[in-house]
């Protein structure tokens, strides 16, 4: 029930009916007795520390449950004095280990609410708990093992007060790692943990056109090759047809033509969403720009045909991506022409991503879900925690639920 296994002898079981609370008097069993908390090797006693310390366990039907035990330290050769270790929690942490892993579960497949109702614990322990099982999580298998195709991004959060850059591996499609900040010094700390040696293996790195991270990337690994990721050039087709739709509401707005100008302002998600998921009303309005507005909704095709480049992959790819470009230097529209001539500068970062098959769906769903992620870490306290939770989350570190494994 306590979720121990060997090492304890229970010596009390206290039921306190006023305050509904279950208290376990437990001590350990000489083998489990004086190991560091933190290496587990057996020590030399220090003191008694705080005396008797008590963890919470999971609850016992409605009733909460709590394992008390003395709590001495230890003094190992290698972490100095530290508190002894316990088999049933995590080192210096007021919650078992089972308590532990069931939020961490919880949070990553309920709700907030659920998750705070039903443990009955602070919004921010949930935080606390999520950092110590990653943090246990990563100690045990290496996070970066096997990584050759990765992709770098950075998400803004706190209303784009502050940023993480966060790392993907391709071929699982987890959060690999995360960090705040947005500048080469935060990156270049992934790199410094890769080490020279899981560097050499890295072969593909895709990233936005943020031209120092490609720079930061491609010093680091050696045998990469950088792919510009395809979501991102979408998105930049994008903004430039956004430039273009209000362009042509202000001129409209300008020659008095305010019934046209209004049902443009309108228009904005017909022109943003992919045909396939388009409602009857969008369509319409759809039809309505290709009448009356012939700028605008070649911006429209320009911007469906170049997301339709990367529905295809290899020489196909790049014959389409070249006509592509050919079309937008010759349309006179403004917004399109710089684009052409930016795509033009990444031509060869694209090629390299239709050809080795990276895909954009992946980059695209993790940051959704990061973003996600960043509201519901509000009251948190730490950027630490946060990140711990989109590793729960992303990074494969949610751990089972306690006892099914
Ligand atoms: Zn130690």
């Amino acid at each position: 029930m306590l979720g121990v296994e060997t090492g304890v002898v229970i010596e009390r079981v206290d039921v306190d009916e006023d305050a509904g609370e279950i208290v376990v008097g437990c001590r350990l069993r000489k083998g489990a007795r004086r190991r560091c908390g933190r290496c587990q090797k057996r020590c030399p006693g220090y003191d008694n520390g705080e005396g008797r310390r008590r963890w919470r366990a999971l609850d016992a039907g409605t009733i909460k449950v709590f394992i008390e035990a003395d709590a001495p330290r230890v003094s190992c050769r290698e972490h100095g004095v530290t508190v002894a270790a316990v088999p049933w929690a995590r080192h210096d942490t007021g919650h078992t280990r089972a308590f532990d892993d069931q939020v961490a579960w919880l949070v990553t497949h309920t709700s907030k609410t659920a998750v705070v109702e039903l443990m009955r614990i602070a919004w921010r322990t949930v935080g606390a708990i999520a950092g110590r099982v990653v943090d246990d999580a990563r100690a045990a298998r290496d996070p970066f093992d096997g990584l050759t195709r990765i992709g770098i991004d950075e998400i803004s959060f706190r209303r784009g007060h502050k940023y993480l850059m966060v790392v993907v591996d391709h071929d699982t499609g987890r959060l690999v790692w995360a960090a705040e900040g947005h500048d080469r010094k935060t990156l270049q700390k992934f790199f410094d943990l890769l080490g020279p040696e899981r560097c050499a293996k890295i072969r593909l790195v895709s990233a936005d056109a943020a031209e120092w991270i490609a720079a930061c990337a491609l010093d680091a690994c050696e045998h990469a090759t950088l792919c510009l990721d395809p979501f991102h050039i979408v998105r930049w087709a994008t903004q430039a047809l956004d430039v273009v739709r209000r362009w042509v509401w202000n001129v409209l707005r300008r020659l008095g033509v305010h019934g046209q100008a209004a049902q443009l302002k309108n228009c904005r998600y017909a022109l943003w969403k992919n045909p396939e998921d388009l409602t009857d009303r969008q369509q319409a309005k759809l039809a309505w720009i290709a009448r009356h507005n012939h700028s605008l909704y070649r911006a429209y095709l320009l911007k469906e045909q170049l997301r339709l480049v990367f529905q295809h992959r290899g020489d196909t790819a790049v014959a389409m991506l070249d006509a592509w470009l050919a079309w937008a230097r010759r349309s006179r529209i403004p917004a399109f022409v710089a684009l052409y001539h930016r795509i033009k500068r990444h031509r060869a970062g694209i090629i390299a991503s239709v050809t080795h098959g990276m895909s954009n769906g992946l980059t695209e769903s993790v940051n959704t879900k990061l973003r996600l992620l960043t509201r519901i870490a509000y009251g948190f306290r730490s950027t630490d925690n946060l990140i711990a939770l989109c590793l729960l989350d992303r990074g494969g570190h949610c751990p089972p639920l306690p006892g099914r494994n």
